[in-house]
This record gives structure tokens, sequence and C-alpha cells, in this order.
């Protein structure tokens, strides 16, 4: 009777650890089988949603990993510098040159001569700078709207204080008249934001100038003349299709450049455009593929 009643009491043990929610009224059985499914199907969600959060960690992963390509490719595109010969041209032919230059007959000389010459001052990028991977149709003209005053050089000097991925315009155009540039522009440099342009603008397919002023300073008349002699070289040794401000093609954050006389601007473009030849462009793309 001893030995009946133990084991019974073992079985009941044995039973109470295998089901604790205990098992032995009917209406229990049937609340705990119900529970016993809920936890199968707890155990199942529970399940899929770790397989979901595994796949989910795989895709970020992978996206993470994406993004590091991305960045690898965009960092390693890159250039801290780019070649420039800055070696002065005989002072005869610089004066020259310069003449032309204001003449709007200057399209035959390479930016690189141009530097040479003096006719534009060297302010070199230091990072900011990739190679072109389209055609430049763009030429988009921008306001530096610093807060303090600061003159082409300083504006320089703080956009190479940004690392290798900094933003920057291949011209400045100095409240004196005088225009530095800053990288052959052949080479893109980044002045337009590419998520925020309209119109298919990229800085793959755009030249950027940037007019120094602070909000409060009205441009100079010898700034805007350089600008429009500026522009026009640049239309002669590239297929520019359209001159642009940059808040027309980036109208959600810019509105640069800041109270420009665009009639003034086209009219002064178009009296100097008549002077102009057209033919430096493709000597220029022929350099460039042999390069
Ligand atoms: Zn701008």
């Amino acid at each position: 009777m001893v030995r009946k009643w133990q084991i019974l009491c073992s079985m009941i043990l044995a039973l109470t650890f295998a089901f604790p929610e205990s098992a032995f009224s009917a209406v229990r059985k049937h609340s705990a089988s119900t529970k016993k499914a809920a936890h199968t199907t707890k155990k199942k969600s529970h399940k899929s949603s770790k397989k979901v959060a595994s796949r989910k960690k795989t895709r970020a992963k992978t996206k993470v990993a994406t993004r590091r390509w991305r960045t690898k490719v965009a960092t390693s595109n890159m250039m801290w510098s780019a070649p420039m010969n800055t070696t002065p041209l005989s002072p005869a032919l610089s004066a020259r040159m310069k003449a032309n230059f204001q003449r709007g007959q200057a399209g035959r000389y390479t930016p690189q001569d141009m530097v040479r010459a003096r006719v534009f001052s060297n302010a070199p990028l230091l990072g900011g700078i990739k190679p072109r991977t389209a055609i430049v149709k763009n030429l988009i003209i921008h306001s530096t709207e610093t807060a303090k005053v600061a003159d082409a050089k300083t504006v320089v000097h703080s956009w190479n204080s940004g690392g290798l991925r900094h933003p920057g315009t291949q011209y400045l155009v100095d409240r004196d008249g005088k225009i530095y540039q800053t990288v052959d522009p052949k080479y893109a440099t980044i002045h337009v934001n590419e998520k925020r342009t309209i119109g298919g603008i990229t800085n793959d397919n755009s030249i950027g100038i940037e007019i120094v002023r602070t909000g409060k300073q009205k441009y100079t008349q010898v700034q805007l003349a350089s600008l429009v002699q500026l522009v026009d070289y640049i239309q002669e040794r590239f297929p520019i299709a359209k001159i642009y401000g940059h808040g027309q093609i980036q109208p959600s954050n810019r509105t640069d450049p800041v109270a420009f006389n665009w009639n003034l601007f086209s009219k002064n473009l178009a009296h100097i455009n008549a002077a102009s030849t057209q033919t430096a462009y493709r000597e220029d793309s022929r350099e460039d593929n042999q390069g």
C-alpha cells in the first residue's frame, strides 16, 4: 500500500512538473491546451519574428556594407588636389592675354595658362575635387552670403578645412574684381546639392562661380564686370547650354545669387559675347581625351 502511494505521489509530482498549469481538472485541461497552443503560436511567432529580425539584420548589414562601399567609391573618387602649373608666363604675353580676356577673346587659352598669365589667381582647393563623368552644360552662379565680411581667399580657406569632401566652386570673383580659380574646371567640385537640384543639374555637368559678398554688401562694379568676362570665357571653352542662379535650380533651400541684377548681367554678357570666338572647346576636349 505504501509502495502504491509512493508511485502515485511520484506520478503526481512528475505530472505537476510536466504541466505546471495543472492538468487535473477537465476545465483547466482545456484552458491549458489553449494556453499550450498559444504558447506554441507564441513560440512560432517568436521564431518567425526572430527569422524576420535576422533577415532584417542581414539586410541592414548589406545596406551598411553597400553604403560603406558607396562612400568608399565616392571618397576614392574625391581628390585632394589636381595638377596645375603656375609658372608665370612672360609679362608681355600675360598682358596680351589679359587684354584679350577683357575683350571676350581669350577662349583659346587654357585655364592653366590663364593662371600662369595671372589673369586668374590660384587659390587651390584641398579636397572637394573629382574627375568629371559628364559634359559641362551648365554654369551656376552663386553668391557667398557670408555672415561676416570675408574675401575670396578666406572663403576658400574655410572650404578647405572641411576634409576630403567639402563644398567649393571652380571660380570666385572677389570684391575687387580679382578672379580666383580653385581648380581646372575640367574637374568637378561640390557646389550644388544633387539631392535637391531640379532640371538634371549635377556637379558633374556644371561649373560654379561664387560672387563674394555678405548679405549686407552690394556687388561692386568691378566684380560684375569680371563676372561677365569670366562667364564669357567659360562659354567659349565649354558647351554651356544654360546659365542659372543657384536658387533657380535648388529652390527648396537656396536663393543665391541674392539681389543679383540678371537683366544687367544678360545685357553685358550679350555685349561681350558679340566679340567672342567659339573655337576653344574642341581643342580642349581633344586634350581631355588624350589625358
Ligand atoms: Zn550657392
